[in-house]
């Protein structure tokens, strides 16, 4: 198991949707999961996340559409037939036996004599080596999830479904999980479907992240993408901070031009999402880390073709990494602006007239009509 698997295939969920009675939990979704990927389903609480996931596992039936995996239909397969297994938040471990035999449960069900070879190969997959003859209370909570994760590889799945399963560990433990599982992923080399809210965790782990809303996939991508070029303002929103300034399309062409704030700014027609018609409304995004600040009085040495607003400091938190500023400005209320490196000294101050300033290419464009929150 030290190496990686070549079984299985893409996971595919056509047209598939769950209702509750009258309340509709995933609305139909078409969704392919590629093999050998490490694949997020994002959002907040209630989104149809887990219900999606539990639809793969076989534990919940879905109400309309197919499952298939390696373009095998398996939507009436029963969930112990599937060649598929889960972890879950609550790592569920058998609390009187030890570690070894936690790992070893699936293959001694199934009547498997020998089990030290996979046991052996799996602790040290999971780097717990040294614990083998501990029960679950003896270990932290990041080793007994490593301990869950490798109850189910053991069995050989093509497909790992996680659920939630960093949500029970504190912060710092969760990031180094984090790295742990896709250290995993990438040495076992199956596919892992991974349900969380924290869009963090989710930019870390995955190769594909799927965004979603109210039961429904809103955008579909790699972590970089939907950050820098999200189409919703949901999706951009939920990523990280947009910075959204709402202003109207002035020009059209290879780059749209929109007045807002006052002024002109520019954003590349392929991150406009918004119909691109003069005369139309548009919300313009810009992340915190993408802007540089300018003193007002310094504002004659920002170079040419940048998009500029002008603003006054209102906040600014020095956080180690970063200073973070709020800027009020006529352009879009209070603007978030992170940098970097700055010496003490050269710090802005609340109250410091200042130009905010990007590169256009940046900018993404979003439709106006949907609201900004
Ligand atoms: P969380 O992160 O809180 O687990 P989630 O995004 O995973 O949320 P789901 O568990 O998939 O959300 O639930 C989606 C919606 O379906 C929720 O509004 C939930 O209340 C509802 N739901 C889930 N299971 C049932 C059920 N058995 N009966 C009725 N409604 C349900």
């Amino acid at each position: 198991m030290t190496q990686q698997q070549t079984t299985g295939g893409d996971v595919r969920l056509t047209g598939i949707s769950k209702t509750y009675g009258s309340f509709t939990a995933v609305h139909p979704l078409d969704l392919t999961v590629p093999q050998g990927s490490f694949f997020a389903l994002l959002g907040a609480s209630g989104c149809g996340k887990t219900t999606t996931l539990r639809i793969i596992a076989g534990l919940e039936e879905a109400t309309t559409g197919t499952v298939s995996l390696g373009g095998k239909d398996i939507t009436g397969l029963p969930a112990y037939k599937r060649p598929v297994n889960t972890v879950f938040q609550s790592y569920a471990l058998f609390p009187h036996l030890d570690i070894t035999e936690n790992i070893a449960f699936g293959l001694r069900r199934r009547g498997v004599k020998s089990v030290r070879k996979q046991v052996g190969d799996m602790l040290e997959l999971v780097q717990l080596g040294d614990f083998a003859r501990r029960k679950p209370h003896q270990l932290s909570g990041g080793q007994q999830q490593r301990v869950a994760v490798a109850r189910a590889l053991i069995n050989h799945p093509q497909v790992l479904l996680l659920d939630e399963p960093l949500g029970a560990l504190d912060l710092k433990l969760r990031r180094r999980m984090q790295l742990e599982l896709k250290r995993i992923q990438t040495e076992v080399g199956i596919t892992f479907v991974h349900v969380t809210h924290d869009q963090e965790e989710a930019m870390t782990m995955a190769d594909t992240v799927a965004v979603m809303n109210g039961g429904r996939v809103e955008q579909l991508g790699a972590p970089a993408d939907l950050y820098e070029n999200p189409k919703t303002t949901f999706v951009a929103n939920f990523l990280g901070t947009s910075n959204l300034i709402e202003g109207e399309i002035a020009g059209c062409g290879t780059d749209i031009v929109v007045s807002a704030g006052g002024g002109k700014l520019r954003l590349p027609g392929d991150r406009c999402s918004a119909p691109a018609v003069t005369g139309g409304r548009v919300l313009l995004g810009i992340r915190p880390e993408k802007i540089s600040l300018a003193h007002a009085d310094a504002a004659g040495r920002i170079a040419e073709g940048r998009n500029r607003v002008t603003g006054r400091i209102v906040d600014s938190s020095f956080i180690g990494v970063s200073t973070q500023y709020v800027v009020e400005s006529p352009a879009g209320r209070e603007l978030q602006v992170y940098e970097q490196n700055i010496e003490r000294d050269a710090r802005l101050v609340p109250g410091a007239e200042v130009v905010l300033h990007w590169n256009p290419a940046h900018t993404f464009g979003l439709d106006a009509s949907q609201s900004k929150l």
